[in-house]
């Protein structure tokens, strides 16, 4: 009973104050490119996902969380986000009013019935966005450049991988070969190959047992069956990342897991870097032509990305973990003695209304027991009040990381920790680029 749920996990101190860091970031990044947020719920019906998603993906398939409500009612518990926004746009008729393209992003958590391991929860957090009803080649590199700006915001270095899935036409002409090809080889193949063979051989490629990758190695390469519509379309997006400085590399394997990507497809992957274990994809996306009319909708065409933001922690406390310190409280304060409590808590709460973060102790604890406390608070100044500084109507203010104690006037006592606070945090600003040099 006292552990949490298997393949989830609590998120406290630093790393809520991380997530929270992170999650600002993604969003800004979507503001700037004008999308505006959606909040869907995590219930959905369960054929929602049946229709987009797909019976054909591993994610139908074995990874939802699937119940009867006590109406009888079959819902599933999110295991993606684009589904929601798509059933979202239907129910509320956001097409009849918006100009298109339709553009929303989204943040919140989701669950799939994985094997947990390194960077693979069943609940877990996607940012995404997802533009509907203007196809064109700029949108679609639009949302990758979204996305890669969204790494870049928080000092993540990412390969952009991109395929095409191709058009209706192409892609029929491949199944077909997919199954010429397979059908020698299926009888030996997983269970779950059988199926896909059946439903959606496309999906055969993402198979990962072993014995089955060394068939799937010579299977027919979607590449040769691309229409030139298709091929004249990847170049396009890919001569629209180039003019933005953004390089991404063709991967023919790139299928991506849910059955409503059609056309352009891509992935962002972290830089191989010694120390940082590997986690899969990052984030990823694509084109879909028909998933807002599967659900129910008018057939407008659509491209979304979305990533997961504890693989993005992951990566981000790699690259970010000596940056200096930009939690924790700004002053902690400290009285002497039991009779100046009421003075202090008076301070302590026109430092907080002056927007900064402060925080004291009501019991009358030693000198050294709240100084501890104020380092485990990670506190930048501690404020004593004593005797001395209660007679002179002033306080003296620590500096925690250089030790060297400044005595402040109480009538102007904000303006003077607030001038102190942006010194130390240039100071340590400073000191990081010093370090690290300007990156
Ligand atoms: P997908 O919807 O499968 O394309 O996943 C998009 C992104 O969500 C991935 O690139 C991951 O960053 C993240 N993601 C997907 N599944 C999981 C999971 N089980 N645990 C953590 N993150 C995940």
């Amino acid at each position: 009973m006292e552990n949490p749920v298997k393949g989830t996990h609590d998120i406290i101190g630093t790393e809520a104050v991380f997530y929270t860091e992170i999650e600002e970031r993604l969003k800004t990044v979507a503001t700037i490119f004008g999308y505006d947020e959606i909040r869907t719920p995590i219930l959905e019906y369960t054929p929602l996902f049946l229709r987009s998603v797909g019976e054909s993906s591993d994610i139908v398939h074995k990874e939802m969380y699937t119940f009867d409500d006590k109406g009888g009612r079959s819902v599933t518990m999110r295991p993606e986000m684009t589904a929601g926004v798509m059933r979202s746009i239907v129910s509320n008729k956001l097409y009849a009013e918006a100009d298109l393209p339709l553009k929303y992003f989204y943040l919140g958590p989701c669950f799939r019935y994985e094997r947990p391991q390194a960077g693979r929860y069943r609940q877990f957090h996607q940012f995404g966005v997802e533009c509907v009803g203007a196809p064109s080649a700029y949108l679609d590199a639009d949302v990758i450049n979204l996305g890669f700006h969204c790494f870049s915001s928080i000092r993540v270095p990412v390969k952009v991988k991109i395929n095409s899935l191709g058009d209706e036409e192409s892609r029929n002409n491949y199944r077909i070969a997919l199954k010429e090809y397979f059908a020698k080889y299926i009888d030996k193949m997983c269970d779950d190959c059988k199926r896909r063979y059946e439903i959606n051989p496309l999906r055969i490629l993402d198979c990962k047992v072993p014995e089955d990758a060394e068939i799937v190695k010579g299977a027919p390469k979607l590449r040769d069956y691309l229409s030139d519509h298709a091929k004249a379309y990847l170049k396009e997006v890919m001569a629209i990342l180039e003019s933005y400085n953004i390089e991404a590399e063709i991967d023919d394997n790139l299928v991506r897991g849910l059955d409503y990507y059609t056309g352009i497809v891509f992935e962002y992957h972290a830089e191989e870097i010694e120390g940082l274990a590997e986690v899969g994809a990052l984030g990823g996306g694509g084109h879909y032509a028909h998933l807002l009319k599967d659900v129910g909708g008018p057939d407008y065409e659509g491209v979304g990305m979305s990533l997961g933001i504890e693989r993005l922690y992951h990566v981000f406390n790699h690259f970010n973990k000596e940056l200096p310190d930009t939690f924790g409280l700004d002053f902690y304060i400290m009285p002497m003695d039991a009779k100046y409590i009421g003075d202090c808590a008076v301070l302590l709460n026109q430092i907080r209304f002056s927007g900064m973060i402060a925080d004291m102790s009501f019991e009358v604890k030693s000198f050294k027991s709240q100084f501890k406390t104020a380092l485990r608070k990670k506190a930048k100044f501690a404020i004593i009040v004593g005797e001395d500084e209660f007679k002179n109507g002033e306080f003296t203010v620590k500096n925690l990381s250089t030790q060297v104690q400044t005595k402040v006037r109480g009538e102007d006592i904000s303006n003077s920790l607030r001038t102190m606070l942006q010194e130390y945090y240039e100071a340590a600003e400073m000191k990081f680029f010093e370090e690290h040099g300007n990156e």
